[in-house]
């Protein structure tokens, strides 16, 4: 950075407007930091309103070497949003106009502090979704989404991001603050090498994103939903099979083996009749076929050994019975034990993000409860089985030197079984500070590591100063 920090933020004030910086020490500390307990502290949050805004902030951040930090709602959890030198948090949240729905062209075209939830609850109203769900989509934004390559429940139906964003305005971090336009209006799109899938998932390590063009979708009509406990893992494995083998391809499928549940029930104080390896099925009907596909799911989960079955005829009912409390706990439940293991309020919980192959899932649970008895470290594992990503979660003291270093051994080597399995170190959560290790080892495991030089040379494409959001993914 050249220039004193105190010149840079009043050259900042100047630039975009008093109102639109904000350098008050406690308030920086809030947008520096992120869930996982990662922090650190920016000079400086700025908030533009238009992509003029950030086209002249892009420009001035060249001329000064400043590093700029773009940020939705900071809900990443693999510190992909974490300031990490000197510079300045660029906050999109009131970039968060929905400019235009159209339902013939199935688009939504937004601005990048739009909050999923809320896109969603406007895109209700005509019968159609966004259906990229993460479990923070109350808060969590479009940009912040778009950059994380982010996923959800329904992803064992729709994807994550990647099959979402059809066009995007960006602003580059050069000497012009250049304003571009890649992508579509349109659902089928050639414009030679693909920019915006390059965006999606680049972690605001590339460009800003000032505008997105989204793919929307016609709400299902009903979504049948069971919630199953199954004795034997195996028996968890047959149900995703009898269930995928009938050419049902599950709305949600997810998962908690049956030490998860009973911590997370004692944890929470959930009332669990008979533990075990829980299985959430939902699928999607047409209104007259609800009887039919209820009475299916639940002979199918019964005939792979479900002991306690419970079924909805739609989403809204298994929302009311509690189906999803369970699932839900799974993050603050890792929280509250964590603190009780530490007896302290600070500790940090690591979410790991691997995938493997569904068909691999008792694998999978099997190799991770015994890294929780090499390391000692008691493991939460569930996910997201209908597309094999799983979040195993430990939490720990940080200041406890010996439980930190096992817990980065833990997660090196829980991102060496996904890789064993045949599957990939990140899903939805991204590389940032926590998984560049991991990018290494997994392009090394397939024998490509040229593929980090390349990304390396794209970065510097994009971003020759190396000012935006430097230290994250490559
Ligand atoms: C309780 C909890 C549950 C979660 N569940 C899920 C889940 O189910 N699925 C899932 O995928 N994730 C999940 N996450 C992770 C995270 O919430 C999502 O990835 C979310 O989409 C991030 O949105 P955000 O607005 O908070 O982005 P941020 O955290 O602010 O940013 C994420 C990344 O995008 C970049 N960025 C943000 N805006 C822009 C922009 N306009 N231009 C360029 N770069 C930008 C940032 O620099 C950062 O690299 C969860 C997190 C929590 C805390």
């Amino acid at each position: 950075m050249s220039g004193n920090p105190g010149r840079i933020v009043d050259g900042l004030k100047s630039l975009l407007g008093r109102d639109r910086v904000v350098d008050d020490e406690a308030v920086v500390r809030l947008y520096s930091r992120e869930p996982s307990g990662l922090e650190s502290q920016a000079l400086a949050v700025v908030f533009p309103e238009t992509v003029r805004d950030v086209s002249r902030l892009a420009r001035y951040a060249y001329s000064r070497d400043l590093k700029l930090y773009p940020q939705g709602s900071s809900t990443s959890l693999s510190g992909s949003s974490v300031p990490l030198e000197e510079g300045v948090v660029v906050s999109f949240e009131r970039m968060n106009q929905v400019s235009e729905v159209s339902v013939v062209d199935s688009i939504a075209v937004v601005g990048p502090g739009v909050r999923i939830d809320e896109l969603n609850l406007m895109l209700a109203e005509k019968g159609y979704m966004f259906p990229v769900d993460p479990a923070s989509a109350a808060v969590a934004t479009v940009g912040g989404a778009i950059n994380s390559g982010a996923g959800g429940m329904r992803s064992a139906k729709y994807g994550t991001m990647r099959d979402w964003v059809l066009g995007l305005q960006l602003v580059l971090p050069d000497e012009h603050g250049t304003v571009l336009r890649v992508g579509c209006r349109t659902l089928k799109c050639r414009q030679g090498y693909d920019l915006v899938r390059l965006i999606v998932g680049s972690e605001g390590t590339l460009a800003m994103v000032t505008e997105a063009i989204l793919r929307i979708t016609p709400l299902p009509e009903q979504v049948v939903v069971a919630l199953a406990f199954y004795p034997e893992l195996r028996n968890v494995a047959e149900a995703v099979v009898a269930v995928k083998e009938q050419s049902v391809q599950p709305y949600l499928m997810e998962f908690m083996d049956r030490k998860t549940v009973e911590a997370a029930a004692k944890a929470m104080n959930i009332p669990v009749e008979t533990p075990g390896h829980m299985l959430l099925v939902g699928v999607d009907v047409n209104r007259e076929a609800t009887g039919r596909f209820v009475e299916w799911l639940g002979k199918t989960l019964r005939a792979t050994g479900a002991v306690k079955l419970h079924v909805a005829d739609t989403l809204r009912e298994a929302e009311d019975k509690g189906f999803f409390t369970l699932r839900r706990s799974l993050f603050p439940a890792q929280i509250k034990l964590a603190r009780e293991a530490a007896g302290s309020r600070r500790v940090l919980v690591y979410i790991e993000d691997i995938a493997v192959p569904p068909s691999r899932l008792v694998d999978a649970v099997e190799g991770l409860r015994s890294l929780e008895d090499k390391y000692g470290l008691p493991t939460m594992i569930g996910g997201h089985v209908g597309d094999g990503n799983l979040h195993p979660a430990v939490g720990f003291d940080p200041h406890n030197e010996d439980q930190a270093r096992r817990v980065e051994e833990w997660f090196e080597e829980v991102m060496e079984l996904a890789l064993k399995l045949g599957g990939t170190i990140s899903s939805e959560h991204g590389i940032g500070t926590l998984k560049r290790s991991g990018l290494r080892r997994e392009f090394e495991h397939l024998g490509s590591a040229k593929a980090l030089e390349l990304m390396r040379g794209l970065k510097r494409l994009f971003d020759p100063k190396g000012i935006l959001n430097p230290g994250k993914v490559v």
